[in-house]
């Protein structure tokens, strides 16, 4: 081919010259090798930016989906504008179900150990609930039968990302690609392009897991998403904790349906934050920064625990999408060429705001499917169906659930009702422990 592209460019066709023209013919064999080397450059450059898969966004949902196809024929490119580590506006609190979600990569990945080799991190039992009238609700999972049951661990988000993709640089099949801002993608019959500033993808599907602003969503607008917020920060020298590290919800006049919440971190730090909605922010003209300033400094019982709490960063805030009927739909989740996992896909719980337990998960079932659909020979919906199937069986009951108590919870009576009827619910603790967050 080499010999052939040289012929072409020289125009020659194997001739040699006479050698009284030896400057021009040597010029011009000069620019003849460095043309040929462009282009060789240009189809090598070409064949091997060929992916089966790539996955735009390096969060919890792409490195999960990346690391569930680790070690696979699989070529995959894993893109991010970001380069690690960074802060990412997160609590950092891992639930349950992303625990569950760590132990369920390949076993000979080793995941779920090596985060717990690796990551800074403290064990959380449960959740502390604060309601209007001062009354305490707890929710301590901790089994007095099992010593080793951890419900959940409380860590820094940027170590908790850092972490993932120090596993995903691990497996030569996943090309990490970070630094790279992708602004535009094109879908064909054939094939997926997607573009940077300065650089051109070529693959044969692509997932959205670009976050609560995805670019992939920008191009399947399915509806009108519903997106909550937040903010949080980083404080150290807080004090009234409960010995088990149970995360402190506090749901206040002006954060309902949501909560204002603190937790324990490791290297005595704390994450602080408020989760709540646009609608509430309209209704009570109330501003993200100074409704969290306002609680820190103004609430009895708050303010008594930062009395000597010193601030480690500012506070930052961020979108929030949360799951509802809508969503697991078929055109929210999949089409052509293409599926949605994590945030892009609108999948943080609508109560407490979580949301890496089930981008762990999409991106697990996306992994799942994904391999049939390679295996069958076909990316099409009938097999792209099966990423919607996981999903509506794993949240049927949580939907409805949640659903009816993110109702409830926009009145302060209904909500400190639900809360002294449900602590005393033996059972009902235990339904949540066992059904829900798994
Ligand atoms: C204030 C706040 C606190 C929270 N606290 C918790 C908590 O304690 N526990 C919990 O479980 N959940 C929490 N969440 C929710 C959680 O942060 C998200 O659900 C989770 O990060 C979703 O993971 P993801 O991989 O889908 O998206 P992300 O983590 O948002 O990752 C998306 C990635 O895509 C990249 N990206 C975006 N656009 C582009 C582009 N154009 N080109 C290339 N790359 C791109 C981004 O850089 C990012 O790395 C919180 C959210 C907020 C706002």
């Amino acid at each position: 081919m080499y010999i052939f592209i040289l012929q072409l460019s020289l125009g020659l066709d194997g001739d040699l010259v006479a050698p009284a023209d030896f400057k021009s013919v040597s010029e011009a064999l000069i620019l003849s090798w460095v043309s040929s080397i462009l282009t060789l450059a240009r189809f090598f450059k070409e064949y091997f930016m060929k992916y089966d898969i790539i996955i735009i966004g390096a969060g919890p949902a792409g490195c999960s989906l990346a690391l569930h196809l680790a070690n696979t024929n699989f070529k995959i490119a894993l893109i991010d504008k970001d380069t690690f580590p960074r802060r990412k506006v997160c609590g950092g609190a891992l639930s349950e179900r992303a625990i569950n979600q760590l132990k369920a990569f390949p076993k000979e990945l080793n995941i779920y150990e090596n985060f717990l080799k690796s990551v800074n991190k403290i064990k959380s039992y449960g959740l502390r609930i604060h309601t209007l009238g001062n009354k305490n609700s707890i929710f301590d999972f901790k089994d007095p039968k099992n010593k080793y049951k951890v419900p959940g661990f409380l860590c820094m988000r940027s170590d908790f990302d850092e972490f993932m993709i120090g596993e995903v640089k691990k497996y030569p099949n996943i090309d990490l690609l970070a630094g790279i801002k992708i602004n535009d993608i094109k879908i064909t019959k054939q094939e997926v392009i997607v573009k940077s500033k300065d650089q051109v993808f070529v693959g044969k599907f692509i997932v959205g897991a670009d976050g609560a602003n995805s670019i992939l969503r920008k191009k399947f607008p399915s509806y009108r998403n519903i997106s909550d917020v937040g903010i949080t920060g980083h404080y150290e020298n807080v004090s009234g904790f409960h010995k088990d590290n149970l995360i402190d919800m506090y749901f206040l006049k002006e954060t309902l349906p949501g909560y204002f919440w603190i937790f324990k971190l490791p290297d005595d730090r704390v994450n602080v934050g408020v989760y709540t909605t646009k609608e509430n922010l309209l209704k009570t003209k109330q501003n993200l920064k100074t409704m969290i300033t306002d609680i820190i400094s103004g609430h009895p019982e708050i303010s008594e625990r930062f009395k000597n709490a010193k601030k480690v960063d500012e506070v930052k805030g961020w979108k929030l999408p949360i799951f509802f009927k809508r969503i697991f739909s078929k055109k929210n989740l999949y089409g052509s060429r293409h599926l949605f996992i994590g945030d892009s896909a609108s999948l943080i719980d609508p109560i407490t705001g979580e949301g890496i337990g089930n981008a762990l998960l999409s991106g697990n079932y996306a992994a799942q499917t994904l391999k049939e659909a390679y295996k069958n020979g076909k990316i099409d919906s009938s097999e792209l169906n099966q990423y919607r199937k996981l999903l509506v069986e794993k949240f049927k009951y949580e939907l409805p659930i949640h659903t009816f108590f993110r109702v409830f919870f926009k009145n302060s009576i209904i909500l400190e009702m639900c809360f002294s009827l449900i602590k005393n619910l033996k059972s009902f603790n235990s339904f949540i422990s066992k059904r829900l967050y798994k």
